[in-house]
């Protein structure tokens, strides 16, 4: 500020001693007025110039040196100057910044496409180009779901959940595949993450049509051991040491059937993950049905079925079927004799919901997040002794992401299990109920 006053106190002082010289100029000439207006003239004159000089320097400083002015106009100059390098420098600091993640990003394995908030390209590195079929320039500003048509993605960007990626396979009839995950950040921009999985993808098929493969061609030869072996047990002249050995082998092959059989069931579910829509399966008939099986078993635990509501399910019957007995055989199997197992379905705002209730010896908290793992087992030889394939829990996992739902195991060791199956809305069926709802519902079925 006093350098400010003090520039512009020397520049008025000057005026006014050039204006007084004019002024006695003009007195010793006679004609004070001249002296004064002529004195405004040059000074008027050497100002323009200045300014010339300035918006000349200006308007080409990328290519001149500033103008050798003094005064109030070489401050101004210098100050123009030291803008002009500034920028200069935050420019070329912008640049190579931008040239140097335009480099690192190119040798990244995997593909970076940013995106503003309509979806559309704003920039994308090399393996992105490669990966995409993208053209630099020609595509920047385009939608992205225009140029990637592939239904899965666009349903992705139209669901706008980041928080998991989607495969996508870009090209019909080719076996190439991507992983592709949104990163969002700011308002509304996100960068698209791809990952060229061709190769996961194809030995997971492998796998998946190995075991289904292998499960297969084992099945006939065990049905027929298995035949064989009901045979000899039943037979009466079969000399006695021979008769334990050989009920524990059709014990055993009864086990290799169980495995087999769900081995076969899992690899049919992973054979897809499109959602079935199914038809509405009949709640009360279903459970009243599972209720009569253990009870067929001769089991002395008592299963109980509580209706809260008297809506359906829409689904696959087979598969719904399925994944509620896994859990009501598992409530039987991990259930002391005697004790209560109780088969509960509701429906709320959320959804519609099966839990099977069991007052078993429960599970404790390490092993509930692993427990729908294959062949993961708590007390790996109780299981075994109770005959199951270690592949129930898989199961049922599989059928409810077929139909859009979760299951939640709740457990508290020495207490007992909740298993619950929780269904969207609109796996639910809506039943023209009678007047008797209210009188009907909540209905407990037992003996
Ligand atoms: P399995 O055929 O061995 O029962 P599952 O996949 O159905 O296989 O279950 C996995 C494991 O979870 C079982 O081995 C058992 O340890 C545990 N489990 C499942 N259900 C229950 C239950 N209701 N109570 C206690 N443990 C259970």
């Amino acid at each position: 500020m006093n350098d400010l006053l003090r520039g512009w106190g020397f520049v008025v002082s000057r005026v006014l001693a050039a204006l007084v010289a004019g002024a006695i100029l003009g007195a010793i000439a006679g004609h004070v007025w001249w002296g004064v207006a002529g004195t405004l003239v040059v000074y008027l004159g050497l100002q323009l110039r200045e300014l010339w000089q300035l918006d000349d320097w200006l308007r080409h400083r990328n290519r001149r040196d500033p103008p050798d002015a003094g005064g109030l106009w070489g401050e101004i100059v210098s100050l123009v100057a030291r803008l002009h390098r500034r920028k200069q420098f935050h420019k070329q600091r912008t640049l190579a910044l931008f040239r140097e993640l335009r480099r690192s990003t190119a040798l990244m394995p995997d593909g970076v496409v940013a995106l503003n908030a309509a979806h559309e390209i704003v920039w994308f590195n090399r393996k992105a180009g490669e990966m995409l079929g993208l053209r630099r320039k020609v595509d920047f500003g385009i939608n992205i779901a225009s140029l990637l048509r592939a239904p899965e993605f666009v349903r992705y960007l139209a669901a706008g959940q980041y928080t998991a990626s989607v495969l996508v396979r870009p090209r019909i009839g080719e076996a190439t595949c991507f992983e592709m995950q949104g990163v969002p950040y700011g308002e509304g921009q996100m960068f698209l993450l791809v990952r060229d999985v061709t190769r996961q993808v194809q030995l997971e098929t492998m796998r998946k049509d190995f075991v289904a493969n292998a499960s297969h061609e084992l099945r006939s030869p065990l049905t027929v051991i298995a035949g064989y072996l009901e045979a000899f047990a039943g037979d009466t002249d079969l000399p006695v040491d021979l008769r334990a050995p050989m009920l524990e082998m059709r014990r055993q092959a009864e086990r290799m059937t169980a495995i087999i059989t769900d081995l076969l069931e899992l690899s049919r579910l992973e054979a897809s993950d499109e959602q079935v829509v199914g038809a509405p399966i009949d709640i009360e008939a279903l459970l009243s049905l599972m209720r009569k099986d253990v009870a067929a078993r001769d089991d002395t635990r008592a299963v109980e079925v509580q209706l809260e509501s008297p809506h359906d399910l829409m689904g696959d019957q087979g598969l719904i079927h399925s994944a509620f007995w896994n859990l009501l055989d598992n409530a039987v199997k991990y259930t002391p004799a005697g004790a209560k197992i109780v088969l509960r379905w509701w429906t709320d705002e959320a959804g519609c919901h099966f839990s099977v209730i069991d007052a078993g010896g429960g599970i404790s908290a390490e092993h509930l997040p692993r427990l729908t793992e294959r062949f993961y087992r708590v007390d790996p030889g109780r299981a075994r002794a109770t005959g199951g394939s270690g592949l129930g829990l898989a199961i049922v996992r599989h059928v409810m992401q077929r139909h859009g739902g979760e299951l939640q195991i709740e457990s508290i060791e020495g207490q007992g299990s909740i298993f619950t199956c929780h269904f969207p809305p609109l796996r639910l069926v809506h039943q023209n109920v009678a007047i008797d709802t209210d009188t009907r519902y909540p209905l407990t079925i037992t003996d």
